[in-house]
């Protein structure tokens, strides 16, 4: 998308593979930014003010200048298929890629047996899985999984302009664990239960905890469930680059999913807008990570090892981080985009006997 509506690229022939075309709505993305952003068309609904509660905190606060923003799956891929299927330039295939690697001069694909060359391969194939990856480097591995129900109630019972962002007053028994609730009108809401933990659970848990939820902590008794989507991101500090030059991997390939947290969709974004930018400039797309992104990485290595080892819950990380910073502070933090000054208060808001052993074990590790 990022290359179709670039001018520099109108000349280059593109080849789009995926193994389907066909897409259901099968995910719903959710992502805070200030201002208008390069998929604003087809923003679903936005937020204004987030809530974020555990057993110690319950605060709700506006987070301008920036909005929580809902992409649906199904709209995303209705508005980039169809513009990118008016550009001659691009072809979109289905097909299944069974390899792809460096040549002498560019790289090559192989497409249901067929070979493509080209300047540049961009990957969003994990062919090892994250899992196997963080074991083999070892580093650390959690799972954000996650199910979510939109629910039609009969009563208008949301507020519209608030969303949950983190409600952690559920059970903490299987670790960190809480609930969505993203109200796009009065009467329909996408309510998702969470986890960052090792292993997933049975399917029947997620119905039963939802339906917990939305009967005793919403109050909500006649409701009907309209669409549901399951999920797992995978939450690990381990290197996703690849050796090759000319194959960049992407997305979640690419290590684009925040370790600490899953999020993904805006790295994604700047990742994508930092390639082409570089492509524009004549330069290879850099996949080496800067002091910045050096620096996030020990943040998140340190909460990744603070969970795997149970050092403390997640709920009374998230908690003391919520309760004692400004919104606005705390998903600039959350996005890679804090000040220094801003990274030390939100590191005075957790205790440093924990963290700051933690955190020098990370940076030798
Ligand atoms: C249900 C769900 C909800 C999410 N919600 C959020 C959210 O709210 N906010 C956020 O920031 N992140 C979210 N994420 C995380 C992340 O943003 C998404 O996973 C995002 O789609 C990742 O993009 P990607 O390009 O890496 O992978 P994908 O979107 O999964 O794209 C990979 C593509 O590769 C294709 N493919 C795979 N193997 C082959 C092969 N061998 N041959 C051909 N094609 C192949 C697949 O068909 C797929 O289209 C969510 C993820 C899921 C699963």
């Amino acid at each position: 998308m990022r290359m179709a509506a670039h001018p520099f690229f109108q000349d280059s022939s593109i080849l789009l593979v995926d193994q389907s075309f066909q897409r259901s709505n099968d995910r719903t993305w959710c992502f805070w930014e200030a201002g208008e952003g390069f998929f604003e068309s087809i923003v679903h609904h936005q937020w204004s003010t987030l809530r974020v509660a555990s057993k110690t905190i319950d605060v709700s606060s506006s987070i301008d200048p920036y909005a929580y923003k809902m992409i649906r799956g199904e709209d995303f891929y209705a508005y980039s298929l169809n513009a990118l299927q008016s550009k001659s330039n691009i072809e979109l295939r289905a097909g299944k890629i069974t390899d792809f690697a460096d040549t002498a001069t560019g790289a090559f694909v192989v497409v249901d047996g067929e070979r493509f060359e080209a300047k540049y391969v961009f990957n969003s194939v994990l062919r090892t899985s994250s899992e196997q990856l963080a074991t083999a480097q070892n580093k650390h591995h959690l799972l954000q999984h996650f199910k979510g129900w939109v629910i039609q109630t009969v009563e208008p019972v949301f507020d519209p302009t608030r969303a949950t962002f983190m409600d952690f007053t559920v059970s903490q028994e299987h670790g960190t664990t809480f609930m969505y609730v993203l109200p796009t009108s009065t009467t329909t809401a996408l309510v998702e239960y969470t986890f960052f933990t090792e292993e997933l659970l049975e399917d029947a848990a997620y119905d039963a905890a939802l339906k917990n939820y939305i009967s005793n902590q919403l109050g909500i008794k006649t409701y009907t469930v309209e669409h549901v989507e399951f999920g797992i991101i995978p939450m690990t500090n381990a290197d996703f680059s690849t050796k090759h030059s000319r194959v960049i991997n992407l997305g979640v390939a690419g290590g684009q999913a925040k370790p600490s947290s899953g999020f993904a969709f805006q790295f994604i974004q700047r990742r994508t807008a930092a390639i082409t930018a570089q492509l524009v400039k004549g330069e290879v797309p850099n996949q080496r990570l800067s002091l910045q992104d050096k620096k996030f990485l020990l943040y998140d290595s340190t909460l990744l090892h603070v969970l795997t080892h149970k050092q403390m819950a997640g709920d009374a990380v998230f908690s003391a981080i919520f309760q004692k910073n400004p919104m606005q502070r705390v998903l600039r933090f959350l996005e890679n985009r804090s000040s220094l000054i801003d990274d030390l208060q939100i590191m005075s808001s957790v205790p440093t006997r924990i963290f700051m052993p933690t955190a020098i074990k990370e940076m030798f590790a």
